[in-house]
């Protein structure tokens, strides 16, 4: 995918991409199923010529760079370089669980040299030491931003999440409400198209959905099928094909999603060793 492609290119109000799917963190409910023991990150290979084709096509106003735990992706420092090189007029962000910033060395002075933002998630007040080792990264960024003037943001989701599939594990199943509408109105993530795979997705549930019916055997079952066969944009598509994408409310696949919002306080399961 090294050809410009056809096409206009579009201004957008947000673009993200996961540039890892596992994450030391194990939040119940994690809307990118970090949670469920997926693993992997994108090598900086692969996903720079994924940013660079889709930079042809879309300027985000807003492009965020997450996962999974970013940090578990030892090209993290390249990626910031590239967005910032993509899209310099973008505000762009780094969003992380905080707890990996230290395996980066050289990534505060690096998020000053980008004007990247860091936004860093707290998730739950349940487990001392995850608050400990919370604090203590919390205090490491202060240090740095006080040095360095990089935008700092503190995200506190420990009461944001909410069911957006039915069981777990195996057991895993859409909720199918079938009020599609309904759920597309109550959902946070109705902004976050994401790009996965080289391709662009509406919303990461969908984007992951494939990870994580694999790590447990469910490409087979019945009720996900309509949800697997979704299929995202590739860069070359149509302008028209690309303006239905972002002027559509709600898809038929919002049905998987809940019409009407559970929500839970986050009681996380740490797991204190490197998820990769
Ligand atoms: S920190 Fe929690 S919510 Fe964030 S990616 Fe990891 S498991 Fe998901
Ligand atoms: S499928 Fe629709 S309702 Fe569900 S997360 Fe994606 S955009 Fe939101």
């Amino acid at each position: 995918m090294t050809d410009r492609p056809p096409g206009k290119i579009f201004v957008i109000p947000f673009l993200e991409m996961d540039v890892a799917f596992a994450c030391d963190l194990h939040c119940p409910n994690c809307t990118h199923y970090s949670n469920c023991g997926l693993k992997g990150y994108v090598p900086f290979a692969l996903g720079s010529e994924w940013l660079r084709t889709w930079a042809r096509r879309l300027i985000p106003k807003t492009f965020s760079l997450l996962g999974g735990e970013p940090t578990l992706n030892p090209d993290l420092l390249s990626y910031l370089d590239l967005i910032a090189e993509l899209w310099p007029g973008s505000e762009r962000a780094l969003i992380s669980n905080g707890l990996g910033l230290h395996r980066h060395p050289g990534l505060f002075e690096r998020l000053a040299a980008t004007k990247t933002r860091l936004e860093v998630s707290f998730h739950s007040f349940k487990d001392p030491d995850y608050v400990q080792r919370f604090n203590e990264a919390l205090m490491a960024i202060e240090t740095a931003r006080q040095r360095l003037g990089f935008d700092f943001v503190y995200r506190p989701n420990e009461t944001t999440f909410y069911r957006t599939y039915r069981g777990q594990g195996a057991g895993m199943r859409p909720y199918e409400d079938k009020e599609p509408h309904a759920s597309w109105t109550e959902c946070y993530n109705k902004l976050c198209c994401t790009i996965h795979e080289g391709r662009l997705w509406k919303c990461p549930p969908l984007a992951f959905l494939g990870k994580v019916v694999d790590r447990f055997g469910l490409r087979a079952v019945p009720e996900w099928q309509p949800y697997l066969a979704y299929r995202p944009l590739a860069p070359d598509v149509s302008d028209e094909v690309l303006h239905a994408f972002f002027r559509h409310e709600e898809i038929l696949e919002c049905a998987m999603c809940p019409a009407r919002l559970e929500f839970s306080e986050n009681g996380l399961v740490t797991r204190i060793e490197a998820a990769k």
